[in-house]
Order: C-alpha cells, then structure tokens, then sequence
C-alpha cells in the first residue's frame, strides 16, 4: 500500500502504518490537549496506541488462520479506520473462509474477557455509552471497545468480516459466486444507509460509506471475473486488431495513430515485433507538451509492461493487470512476438457480454449454462 511505510515485523509478517494513522494520532493529541491539557492529551494517545494494539491483534487472529490453511500473509497495514492484513488469496472452500473471518472478531472478544476476569474490566450499561468519557477507567473502555470492534465486524456485508461470514454460509448452498453477490449486495446497501445517517449526523460516516461501497463493489466484481475468465484461455478474448508504435517514431506521428483508432494504449515494437513498451494516450499528450512533436516515442513509454505467453489463462492476465496495476497485459508467443493485448476494457466487455448473455447462449470463450 502505498503512502505506508514499515514499522517492523511479527512471525514474517511486515506490520506498515499509513502517513494517515501518524496525522490521526497527532490529531488525537493535539485535540486532547487543547481541550484539557497535557495529562489528558497523554492518557487519549496512550488510550488509541492500545486500541490499535487491539486492532493489530485482531488482524493477526485472520493472519494465523489464513496462514494454517497455507495462505501466504506479506503483510498488514494499519489504517485510521481500521487495519488491512493482505492475504495472497482467499480460500474459496467456505469452511477456510469462514474460519479465517471469524477468527479476527473472537481475538477482540477474548481481549474483552481478558481484561474482565483479570483486570476486573466493569461492563455496566452505563459505561458502554461512554467510551470516549475519561471518567471511565481506560481498561473498562479497552474492553467496551474490543467488543464494539467485534460487533461492527461481524456486520454480514462486505469488506467486513461478516460479510466473508454470509458469504461462507451462503457459499455451502449456492456456490461462491452468487454467495458473492448476495454479501456484496447487502454491503452496498449497507453503505447506502450508513451515508444516509453520516449526512444527518456525521459527516466521517459518509467516508466509511464509500469505503464499504466500494468495496463491496470490487469483491464481487472480482469474482465475478474469476469466474468468466477462469479456464478460458486468453488467446480467445484478446485484443489482436491494434496499431503499434515503435521506438524510433516521433511522437506527432504517435497522435495521427491515437485521432485514427478508437485506442488508449499503444504498443511499441522492435524490428522483430516484439514488445518494449507500452505508451498510452496521457504520456502522449504530456510529452507532446513538454518535449514538443518530434519527441521520441521511446523516450515517452512505458517500458515496464507485463506479458503473458499465448498459452495461459485469461484469469491470469486479468489477476496481473488488477495486481500491477498495469493498464495492459501483452500477449507474446513462444518467440516473444507480441500477438495480443489484455486491458481494461477487456474486463469491461467480458462482463457487458456475460451480463447479457441469454440462457444457453454462447459467444466467442462465454457461455451461460441453460439451467442458470
Ligand atoms: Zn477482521
């Protein structure tokens, strides 16, 4: 994740913080401060440092599980909303997946009853509604905290750990796909609602909101695409009618190729056309800015661009272009010519097409079955 930076690591897992978590607990300090002093400023820092110990904890309740189950775990990135432990890649046996989910909220709820049965941690109605009150003793807020952080998780929707829950649960009856898009769903309503109230109440609400929503949106996307593309073999989806570019061409020439296609991304080949770069429409223009027309197309592009070979899966393509980042995955063949192109717009017309497509129906590498 980017704008993190790495604090240390536990069992092989780098722990990052983000610049935003520093500013947050500035913020937390400066505000006690001015409010009530310097002892107050002290006791409200030490109050979220443990609170993120907690969230840590909880973070590494899914790490271990994930990691039982031979999932590689790089790392965990604490957030001010929370934290991130990033998974190589979820199980997609419900069972794992349940674990995994259900593993986060149990390391709050034992943090909880830890601190009652041996801190004598008091619970009363009370004290619940006043965790941010410092005429509460912070190890009764400790614990009131690690069961709202376990309550708000095991909200069924995704991205939180509920939603991986119902999605587990569903997924044993109706398969992971549709189980998908039932969580994912629930989450973006979720999230409808939860703006809803931060418009009348408070605004940090309405970013929890978008956050959930999109989320959500891009889990079930990304299944969704898992399961088009799973199989398929990528010479049947990609991209073979294109212009390339090669190095030696200025880039006034670059631009008629850009007004007469329908492209954003461009390939540059060698004499042997093979793959040495890709330039896109954005570094075109803003080369033709500042190096003025005749600047060379291979002082322009982009000369980190993935291939795949002509025999792998469309999924794979799919997965390098969602982890690099990349605006395009080229397509070479057993001598490294470049024979075809994955991008974005791929995905996108591989799920207008699967969307649409009639029971029974097949087209190009999409079929939808008759029953479904
Ligand atoms: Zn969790």
């Amino acid at each position: 994740m980017s704008w993190s930076f790495k604090i240390g690591s536990i069992a092989g897992t780098a722990v990052r913080i983000h610049v935003t978590f520093v500013l947050f607990l500035a913020w937390i300090f400066v505000a006690g401060f001015t409010q009530n002093g310097a002892d107050a400023a002290w006791s409200a820092l030490a109050f979220m440092i443990l609170l993120f110990l907690c969230v840590l904890a909880h973070e590494f309740g899914h790490i271990f599980t994930a990691r039982s189950f031979g999932v590689p775990t790089p790392d965990v990135t604490l957030l001010p909303i929370g934290g991130v432990a990033r998974l190589a890649r979820i199980p997609e046996a419900p069972g794992e997946e349940l674990l995994i989910a259900i593993a986060g909220p149990l390391v709050n709820v034992a943090i909880a009853l830890i601190l009652m049965v041996i801190a004598g941690a008091d619970l009363g109605a009370g004290r619940l509604a006043a965790i941010d009150s410092t005429q509460v003793s912070m190890v009764d807020r400790l614990a009131a905290v690690n069961l709202f952080i376990a309550a708000f998780n095991m909200i069924p929707a995704f991205p939180m750990d509920g939603g991986r829950v119902l999605r587990a649960a569903l997924a044993t009856k109706l398969g992971h796909i549709r189980a998908t898009e039932i969580a994912a769903t629930i989450g973006q309503w979720l999230a409808f609602a939860l703006g809803f109230f931060g418009l009348l109440y408070n605004p940090i609400l309405i970013f929890i909101a978008i956050f959930v929503y999109l989320a959500a949106a891009s889990e079930a996307q990304v299944v969704a695409l898992r399961a088009i593309s799973r199989g398929v073999p990528v010479r049947a989806a990609m991209m073979t009618q294109f212009a390339t570019l090669t190095a030696d061409e200025h880039i006034d020439a670059a631009i008629e190729t850009l007004l007469r296609t329908s492209q954003n991304e461009f390939p540059v080949v060698d004499d042997a056309h093979r793959l040495i770069g890709l330039l896109g429409r954005n570094e075109m223009i803003r080369a033709l800015k500042t190096q003025g027309p005749h600047a060379r197309v291979g002082d322009a592009m982009n000369t980190d661009v993935p291939t795949i070979s002509h025999r792998q899966c469309l999924d794979e393509a799919f997965r390098i272009l969602r982890e690099k980042s990349a605006a395009a995955v080229g397509v070479v063949d057993a001598s490294e010519r470049l024979v075809g192109l994955v991008t974005s717009e791929t995905i996108g017309e591989m799920l207008m097409v699967s969307n649409a497509l009639p029971a029974g129906a097949r087209v190009g590498p999409l079929s939808r079955p008759a029953n479904a």
